[in-house]
């Protein structure tokens, strides 16, 4: 099948080195020429330009993303003349926090307390409901710990609201998490569907920099929380492809933060780590093939190289080490690869992801 994808960044390029194999074609939609991912055919332009939509729908048999702030009536375009997976009605629920966190709640996924701020005022009156600390986020367009502040004290509400412009936001208990967790769930066509195990995320800065999987110390109950969440979820939205769902886990039970309707830089780990990674299986849902595996091989640790990357020879000879460079040029704070490091034996696991952090953090 020919598969367009809108957005041409790594992970599109990812979900094309799953999708070859299967025999699979990719057509990107992107407006920036430096962002393609150097794979599939593209169509340059941004995602609201109808010609382009129109022009992408004829070329292919089914559209997906990879990126989930695609405008939802592009979505619903294209859905009038393809399939889209997931749904643009999915798409649309992920784009604004307080939809999505009122969705959660819907379906008794905990969530942090939130509530909608449209004004400076509400602000105030959010705030004396939550408590503090607090954080303000952006109702939409908020990604890798951009579009959020935290608040400590009563007299920092001004700043916030104008630091995120009076643009709708949400106000949320501020979680002392112990830490945080993800879950990638995938369902197909058939509405089959399966769960990766949970794994641990630690961010520096808002960003992504290391999961390890499977996430160590998780009792079964709360493994079977995160997944009767992630299920519901894709019940709810007769949901198709893959899904992650983002938690904290704060006095050993989970509370959701967000999700992402897409393949997810928690679940790299998978390319190795996994009997299939989350890339092939998110076309395989789409394409209406059976699922496959996602049972882990051993235990993985992913690592995000940001701003630039460390000698690849020297990442190469770690035993059990993979290096995935994206193409992009080095720019500070963006994800230009990733470094995955697999071992049967966990302790193990940790010395050799010592070594690759130091190499990371020792590039020049
Ligand atoms: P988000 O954009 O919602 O994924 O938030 C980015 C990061 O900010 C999260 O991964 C957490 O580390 C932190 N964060 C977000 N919301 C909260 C919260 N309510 N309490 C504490 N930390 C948070």
């Amino acid at each position: 099948m020919n598969i367009g994808v809108l957005g041409a960044g790594q992970l599109g390029r990812m979900l094309a080195l799953a999708g070859y194999p299967l025999g699979h074609g990719f057509v990107f939609l992107d407006p920036a020429p430096e962002a393609l991912c150097g794979l599939g055919s593209h169509v340059v332009a941004p995602a609201d330009d109808e010609r382009a939509l129109a022009e992408l729908a004829s070329q292919v048999d089914l559209v997906t993303y990879e990126f989930e702030n695609v405008p939802v009536a592009s979505a619903r375009t294209l859905a009038a003349r393809v399939p889209v997976y997931p749904s643009p009605a999915a798409l649309e629920v992920s784009q604004d926090r307080f939809v999505e966190k009122t969705l959660f709640t819907r379906l008794g996924i905990p969530t942090a307390p939130f509530a909608a701020v449209d004004s400076r005022d509400a602000l105030d009156r959010a705030v004396a409901g939550i408590g503090l600390p607090a954080v303000l986020k952006t109702r939409r367009l908020g990604y890798d710990g951009k579009g959020q502040v935290v608040l400590r004290a009563r007299g920092e509400a001004d700043d916030a609201w104008s630091a995120l412009g009076g643009v709708p936001c949400i106000v949320e208990g501020f979680v002392p998490f112990a830490r945080e967790l993800s879950i990638l769930a995938v369902r197909g066509r058939d509405a089959a569907t399966t769960t990766y195990p949970l794994v641990e995320n630690r961010h520096a800065g808002g960003i992504l920099r290391r999961s390890l999987s499977p996430a160590p110390g998780v009792t079964s109950a709360l493994a079977a929380d995160a997944e009767r969440f992630a299920r519901a979820l894709l019940e709810h939205l007769s949901y198709v492809g893959v899904l992650a769902l983002e938690l904290f886990e704060v006095d050993g039970r989970l509370l959701a933060n967000e999700m992402a309707p897409r393949v997810h830089n928690s679940g790299h780990w998978t390319i190795e780590g996994a009997e299939t990674s989350q890339f092939e299986n998110h076309v395989r849902a789409i394409t209406g093939a059976p699922l496959g595996s996602t049972a882990p091989i051993g235990c993985t640790a992913m690592l995000n190289l940001i701003g630039g990357w460390p000698e690849p020879s020297a990442v190469l000879a770690v035993p059990g080490a993979h290096l995935h460079l994206y193409g992009k040029a080095a720019r500070p704070g963006r994800k230009v690869g990733h470094v995955t490091v697999r071992c049967d034996d966990p302790l193990a696991l940790g010395a050799r992801v010592e070594v690759l952090e130091k190499l990371i953090a020792a590039r020049g």
